[in-house]
C-alpha cells in the first residue's frame, strides 16, 4: 500500500500548477484557475481507468462511504450488512447515516461470505457493504447476484483495492456505488481524499450535489448555482486532487511492481508445508498490496508472528490482536462509545449494547426482523470469522524494496518457517 513511497516530481508539478494560480478550490474561480481543473481531471481519468460511468472525488474514503450511503437513500433504521474484518470507517459511516451495521461472517477470502450474508438478511436489510480487504476481492459476483435477487443495494468498500479487478471488471464497479480512499497508507495517496464511482447517472448527480451542500453544479458561475437538496461538505481540495492525479497516472507501474514482489515472496512461502494462502477468487485481479496466509491454528500463527518479529521481518500483521481492523478489539463499537449522540439512540428499536445480555449463538433468533438478541449476538458471536482471523497473517508488500532487500527478506522468511 505504497502511494507515499513514490512521491516525486510528477506530484510536485501538479501541485505547482495549483499554487501558481492560488486557486486551491475545486469549484468556481473559472478565469483565475487558468484551465487547471485537477479534481475534474482526476475524476475523468479515474472513471476511465476503472471503467465506471462516473467518478466523484471527495475528502476521504470515509466521506465516500457516507456520500454513497446517502446517495443510495440508505439511512435511519435501515440495516446494512458489513464484515467484521475491515477498517472501523466502514462501520462509522453506517452509524453516522443513522443505519444499523449488521455483521455477517467472512470466509477464507477474508471478505464477507455470500452465504453468511443470506443468514442475516431481515425485512429491514437495505444494503450490503462488502469490503475488499487488503487489496483483493470478495466473491463479488455471488454477492452481486444475491443482492439482485433480494432487491438489496450493493455498495462496495474498495478503499483498499484500487486497481484490483474480478474477471477483468474493476472492484468498485459491481454494485450501485463503489468507494475508494487515497489516505496515507492506500495504493495511491493524495494526503487525504476519496472517490465514489457509479454507472448510474442519477446516483452520480446525488453524490455530486450531496458532497457539496446540495449544489447542483450547473453552469459556470458558482454564485448562480441552484441547491435543490440538503447535503454536507465532503469536498476535496484542488491541492489534494493534484497529488492524486499524478499518483493515479502511476497506478499501473505500482501494480506491476507489487505483483512481482508478491509473487517472489509467495513462491518462498509456498515451500513451507504448514502454510496455505488466502483464497483469491481471481488471482490475476489481485492488486497485491498484501500477502495473506493461514497457519493451521491460532497457536501456530502466534508462533510464526513471534518468530518473524525476532528475525526482524517487519510489516507483518496479526489481525486477531489488532484493534484497527478486527471486531474482537473494537470496544468502542461494542459499547457505542462516542461523544456524539448517535441517531441510533433515537430509534426505539435500537438496543442498548451495555444492557443487553449476550446470548449464546443457539439463542440467536434470525429472520425475526430487528431482533435484540441477534444484534447483541453479533457483537461477539462470529465464530467462523474468529477461527479464520486467529490463524491469518498478512504481510505488507512494499514498492520500495530493492532486489537485494527482497532476497534478504525471502531468506529470513524461509529460515524462520522453513
Ligand atoms: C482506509 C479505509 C477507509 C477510510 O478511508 P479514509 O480515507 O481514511 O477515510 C474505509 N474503509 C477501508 C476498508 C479502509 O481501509
Amino acid at each position: 500500500m505504497p502511494g507515499f513511497e513514490i512521491f516525486g516530481s510528477e506530484e510536485r508539478k501538479e501541485v505547482e500548477d495549483v499554487l501558481d494560480t492560488g486557486v486551491l478550490f475545486r469549484y468556481g474561480f473559472d478565469q483565475a484557475r487558468k484551465g487547471h481543473w485537477k479534481a475534474k481531471t482526476f475524476e475523468t481519468e479515474l472513471a476511465e481507468r476503472i471503467g465506471a460511468g462516473y467518478a466523484y472525488l471527495c475528502s476521504s474514503g470515509t466521506a465516500a462511504l457516507s456520500v454513497a450511503l446517502a446517495s443510495c437513500g440508505v439511512g435511519a433504521g435501515d440495516e446494512v450488512i458489513v464484515p467484521p474484518f475491515t477498517f472501523i470507517a466502514t462501520i462509522e459511516a453506517v452509524l453516522n447515516a443513522g443505519a444499523v451495521p449488521v455483521f455477517g461472517e467472512i470466509d477464507e477470502t477474508l471478505c464477507l461470505d455470500p452465504e453468511a450474508i443470506e443468514e442475516v438478511i431481515t425485512p429491514r436489510t437495505k444494503a450490503v457493504l462488502p469490503v475488499h480487504m487488503c487489496g483483493a476481492m470478495a466473491r463479488i459476483d455471488e454477492i452481486k447476484a444475491l443482492c439482485d435477487k433480494k432487491g438489496l443495494i450493493l455498495i462496495e468498500d474498495a478503499c483498499q483495492a484500487l486497481g484490483a479487478a474480478f474477471n477483468g471488471k474493476a472492484l468498485g464497479t459491481f454494485g450501485q456505488m463503489g468507494c475508494f480512499s487515497f489516505d496515507s497508507v492506500k495504493t495511491i495517496t493524495c494526503g487525504e481524499g476519496g472517490a465514489i464511482v457509479t454507472d448510474d447517472k442519477a446516483l452520480y448527480v446525488n453524490a455530486d450535489a450531496y458532497a457539496d451542500h446540495g449544489h447542483d453544479h450547473i453552469g459556470n458561475d458558482r454564485g448562480l448555482e441552484d441547491h435543490p437538496i440538503l447535503g454536507n461538505n465532503f469536498r476535496i481540495s484542488e491541492l489534494n486532487a493534484a497529488v492524486g492525479l499524478a499518483q493515479l497516472r502511476k497506478l499501473d507501474t505500482i501494480l506491476e511492481k507489487q505483483r512481482a514482489h508478491k509473487r517472489a515472496i509467495k513462491a518462498a512461502l509456498a515451500r513451507i508445508p504448514d502454510i496455505t494462502f488466502r483464497k483469491i477468487p481471481d488471482e490475476k485481479g489481485d492488486s497485491a498490496t498484501f500477502l495473506s496466509f493461514f497457519l493451521p491454528d491460532e497457536s501456530k500463527a502466534r508462533n510464526v508472528v513471534e518468530e518473524f518479529g525476532k528475525a526482524g521481518i517487519d510489516a507483518c500483521f496479526y489481525w486477531y490482536d489488532n484493534n484497527w481492523h478486527y471486531i474482537r478489539k473494537w470496544d468502542h463499537l461494542k459499547t457505542l462509545r462516542s461523544p456524539a449522540r448517535l441517531p441510533l439512540h433515537l430509534l426505539e428499536n435500537w438496543p442498548d449494547y451495555q444492557q443487553v445480555k449476550l446470548p449464546r449463538s443457539d439463542e440467536i433468533v434470525s429472520g425475526a426482523g430487528f431482533s435484540v438478541s441477534r444484534i447483541a449476538g453479533m457483537q461477539v458471536e462470529l465464530p467462523r470469522s474468529d477461527e479464520i482471523i486467529s490463524r491469518t497473517i498478512s504481510m505488507l508488500i512494499k514498492l520500495s524494496w530493492t532486489e537485494e532487500e527482497l532476497e534478504q527478506r525471502i531468506d529470513k522468511i524461509v529460515s524462520v518457517v522453513g
